[in-house]
């Protein structure tokens, strides 16, 4: 497999630079093509595209806008297995998952979009007789990563379409097969010529130079928090608008009134915690257990890591896949090593790859207990399969624990009384507060307090993230 051309201007072109890089498999560390790399030249050439485009492309209606978006859905779904696949082959995600979570992402925030569109008053009156309009803040630049691709893009790519704005997508180099199938869905529902461009890179070259171009009004990106304040340093010259989606490092606070329900409550944790191998910002990946029933707790969750299934991401089932590649396998090692040497206690997995699984980047799932709130484990994000638990004496303490933290993205309550998670949620800093296991409905904005970022992504807030608001006064 080559993937040597860029999209840009409603075409597949060849690049303007010559280097490349192999695409590999994480899960047998094969690899599987290469890939063309950009450089400044190749986002100039998109840059003045999506600029042209800007004049016509912001006048579209909203139900031309909602009309582009229905077609984008119906080709979504046409090519919703052949972006599971993708997904599977490049960053390791179980093909269950792949489909039934990571694929059905860009279908389920397309809905999202599609319901914020249709409900957002574009020219709106208010009490005071003055006229508020929101229009589309111009060219756009995107930079997403490797661990929910897809979900990734659809965040970033289709809110700005839904607006008028053309983008140019960066996705991660070392996900570029299903950024791919969604620049060829894009094209297949009409998408006009320079709205959208897709081109593949480094994060130093290409990202640098979307978040450093004149032309561009905004660059939106999703990552590690030390690239993002990168991005945001870069663009600071143009003063552009710049939303961050970075790390995480969230708590999940469990309370002994769990009561019946506080197995399954353990169990579910865990599994949330190990979901895509532990490489997701809003994992829960502090357990911070109230002492009443922390020895419990410690068990349950070692029974849990224990019967995790680990295997190839092409077997269908419930089990995780490797992690994404070697870079991301060192630097979770590295971290276990460091939780062996702060002294916390192992009680599931630890270092090196799990039992009959001797290539690929597989990593055991591992849990530490009594682990402190200032050890790198609990203070680092690490973006594998790795559990911390603290023990807190109540729930003050609980609260306490859970906002020391640089972080702010999610936060995870389990408990039997209703008051006490209304209660703790109030307090908790977080950007979402998930109650005994409840997730984020389509649409409900995504985004994080603290170094997790700024700006919130998906439904409504999503959209206004990609406007400009201007206030008409008639005389
Ligand atoms: P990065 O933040 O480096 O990569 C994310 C994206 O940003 C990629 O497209 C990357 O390109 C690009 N990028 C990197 N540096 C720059 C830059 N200076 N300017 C513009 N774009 C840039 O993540 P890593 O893959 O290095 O992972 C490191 C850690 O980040 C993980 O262990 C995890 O803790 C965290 N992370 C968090 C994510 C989240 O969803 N919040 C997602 C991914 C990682 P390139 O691939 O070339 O570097």
């Amino acid at each position: 497999m080559k993937l040597d051309r860029f999209y840009i201007d409603g075409d597949w072109v060849a690049p303007l630079g010559t280097g490349e890089m192999p695409i590999m498999n994480p899960a047998e560390d094969e690899e599987i093509g290469t890939l063309a790399l950009g450089t400044t030249a190749d986002i100039d050439r998109a840059a003045q595209a999506a600029s042209r485009a800007f004049e016509t492309f912001a006048a579209w209606s909203k139900a031309d806008r909602l009309a582009l978006l229905r077609a984008i859905r119906a080709k979504t779904a046409e090519r919703h297995e052949d972006l599971a696949k993708a997904i599977s082959t490049e960053m390791g995600a179980p093909i269950t998952m792949a489909r039934e979570q990571q694929a059905e992402a860009g279908i389920g925030h397309l809905d999202g979009f599609l319901d914020a569109l249709e409900g957002q008053e574009e020219r709106q009156r208010l009490g005071n007789g003055d006229m508020l309009v929101r229009e589309p803040i111009g060219p756009v630049g995107l930079i997403t990563p490797w661990n929910w691709p897809v979900n990734q893009i659809a965040l970033k790519v289709l809110p700005a379409l839904a607006t008028g704005c053309p983008a140019i997508l960066k996705p991660s180099e070392h996900t570029p097969l299903s950024a791919r199938i969604y620049a060829e869905i894009l094209h297949a529902a009409g998408v006009p010529a320079g709205a959208f461009a897709l081109i593949y890179g480094t994060g130093p070259e290409v990202g640098d130079a979307l978040a450093r171009h004149p032309d561009l009004a905004m660059v939106s990106f999703t990552g590690s928090t030390r690239a993002g304040i990168s991005v945001m340093k870069s663009a600071a010259d143009t003063v552009k608008r710049v939303t961050l989606e970075l790390g995480g490092k969230s708590p999940n606070l469990v309370f002994a009134d769990c009561g019946a329900a506080l197995e399954d409550r353990v169990r579910a944790s865990v599994a949330e915690c190990f979901l895509n191998s532990g490489q997701s910002c809003d994992a829960p990946t502090r357990l911070i257990v109230e002492r009443a029933c922390y020895d419990e707790v410690v068990e349950i969750a070692r029974d849990a890591a224990d019967n995790t299934g680990v295997d190839d991401p092409r077997r269908e089932g419930d089990h995780i896949g490797p992690l994404f590649d070697q870079l991301q396998w060192d630097r979770v090692q590295a971290m276990i090593g460091i939780g062996l040497e702060e002294g916390a206690r192992l009680v599931a997995g630890g270092l090196g790859r799990p039992p009959g699984l001797n290539r690929g980047w597989y990593a055991r799932p591992t849990v530490f207990a009594d682990v402190t709130n200032d050890m790198a484990i609990a203070r680092r994000e690490i973006f594998g399969p790795v559990l911390s638990i603290l023990p807190a004496g109540d729930e003050a303490e609980a609260i306490r624990i859970a906002n020391d933290t640089e972080y702010g993205l999610a936060a995870y309550i389990q408990t039997g009384d209703p008051d006490r998670a209304e209660r703790v949620a109030c307090r908790l800093r977080a950007g979402a507060v998930h109650v005994n296991g409840a997730g984020l409905g389509w649409g409900t904005p995504f985004g994080g307090y603290k170094a997790s970022g700024n700006g919130r992504e998906g439904g409504m807030m999503g959209l206004e993230d990609y406007q400009e608001v201007k206030s008409l006064h008639f005389g």
